[in-house]
């Protein structure tokens, strides 16, 4: 049997939500635990340069989040390397197991373990993530001035991305599956109405075609799911707005969800329905899903455990 640590603020997810939440709990004397998961530093590890993070006109997503690391160990949160595998809310103080053996006990949990973007599962999208392939319109729709972009998917997610993304690009298509659109109708009229905006019904997207030298995509193939005939689509990006799958595994039955799963906090707080746990960041956001915005629900989530604690 592993040992057993107990600490008055346990953070888990090390994105910019819990290393915001570290430093503030830090600074507040509370001597916060992080415990970091299987993806230290969170989604912008995955990316390359973050535009929108201020006062950095060019960072390096991966940059960026070591220096949160450094920020939130200098204030003197302990960061942890391992991964939380279950979590008992149940009872005070909580209790979280983590995969090395370790027991954690805490008086106040934070949660920060964050969202992923759901993929379309094909080789050739994986291969050209990050260079053609992208899945926030927000992030790197910047990249794509006077160029063509494909965007994926029926949602309201996906619909916002396309019209966001006729800010720079000189065409959008919207490829569905189906022949009909889950997002709002006031959006779904904004679409139709947009000159740059086509919309090709019953596809789906089979390939994504390009070249490795430089690596970059030339276009996307399509087949109509009625008549499985396959089209090529030419363009310089593709937009995936499948959804996202909100990492709420470790409390699914312990905490109230919503949104397909969504952590739901208070209103104008992080309090989830249970009191002394707070959740920040992409986990509880299925509209902003920003870097700066998990950072401050991050310092928000410090702030109102530091409130609780100081009440009992
Ligand atoms: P995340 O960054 O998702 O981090 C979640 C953390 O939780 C991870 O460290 C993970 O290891 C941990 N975790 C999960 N489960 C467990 C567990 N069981 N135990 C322990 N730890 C766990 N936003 C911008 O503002 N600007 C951009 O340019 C930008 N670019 C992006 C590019 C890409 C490719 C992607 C995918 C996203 C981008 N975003 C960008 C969005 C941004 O990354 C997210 O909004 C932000 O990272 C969310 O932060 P978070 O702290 O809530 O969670
Ligand atoms: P969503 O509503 O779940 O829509 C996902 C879309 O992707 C659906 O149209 C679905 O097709 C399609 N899809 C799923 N898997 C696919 C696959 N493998 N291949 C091709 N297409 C696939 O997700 P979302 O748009 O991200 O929205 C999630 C939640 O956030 C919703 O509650 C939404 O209202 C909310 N949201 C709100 C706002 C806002 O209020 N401004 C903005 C964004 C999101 P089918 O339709 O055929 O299933």
């Amino acid at each position: 049997m592993g040992e057993t640590r107990h600490t008055r603020v346990l953070i888990i997810g090390s994105g910019p939500a819990g290393y915001t939440a570290a430093v503030y709990a830090a600074r507040a004397m509370l001597n916060p635990i992080l415990v970091q998961g299987i993806q230290p530093g969170g989604q912008l590890t995955i990316t390359t340069e973050v535009e929108n993070w201020p006062g950095d006109t060019h960072v390096m997503g991966p940059d960026l989040m070591v220096r949160m690391q450094a920020h939130a160990e200098a204030m003197g949160a302990e960061v942890i390397s391992d991964h939380i595998a279950a979590l008992d809310l149940s009872r005070r103080p909580f209790s979280a197991e983590a995969d090395s053996g370790t027991t954690y006990t805490a008086d106040a949990v934070i949660l920060a373990t964050g969202a992923q973007a759901k993929w379309l599962g094909l080789p050739s999208e994986e291969q050209f993530k990050g260079f053609g392939v992208s899945a926030c319109a927000t992030c790197d729709g910047f990249f794509y001035r006077g160029k063509k972009v494909v965007v994926i998917g029926g949602g309201n997610t996906a619909v916002e991305e396309a019209l966001f993304l006729t800010n720079f690009a000189s065409h959008v298509t919207l490829i569905h599956r189906r022949d009909r659109l889950r997002a709002e109708k006031i959006m779904q009229d904004r679409l139709f109405k947009h000159p740059k905006i086509t919309v090709l019904w019953h596809h789906e997207v089979t390939e994504v075609l390009g070249n490795d030298s430089p690596r970059s995509v030339t276009a996307v193939r399509a087949r109509n799911v009625n008549t499985g005939a396959a089209t090529d689509i030419p363009c310089d990006g593709v937009f995936v707005a499948i959804g996202h799958a909100p990492a709420s595994e470790l409390v699914r039955d312990q905490l109230e969800l919503h949104n397909g799963g969504y952590v739901r906090v208070e209103p104008g707080s992080t309090r989830t329905t249970i009191p002394g746990v707070f959740a920040a960041g992409d986990l509880t956001d299925h509209i902003y899903r920003q870097a700066v915005t998990s950072a401050g629900m991050g310092c928000m989530a410090a702030l109102d455990a530091e409130k609780f604690l100081s009440g009992h």
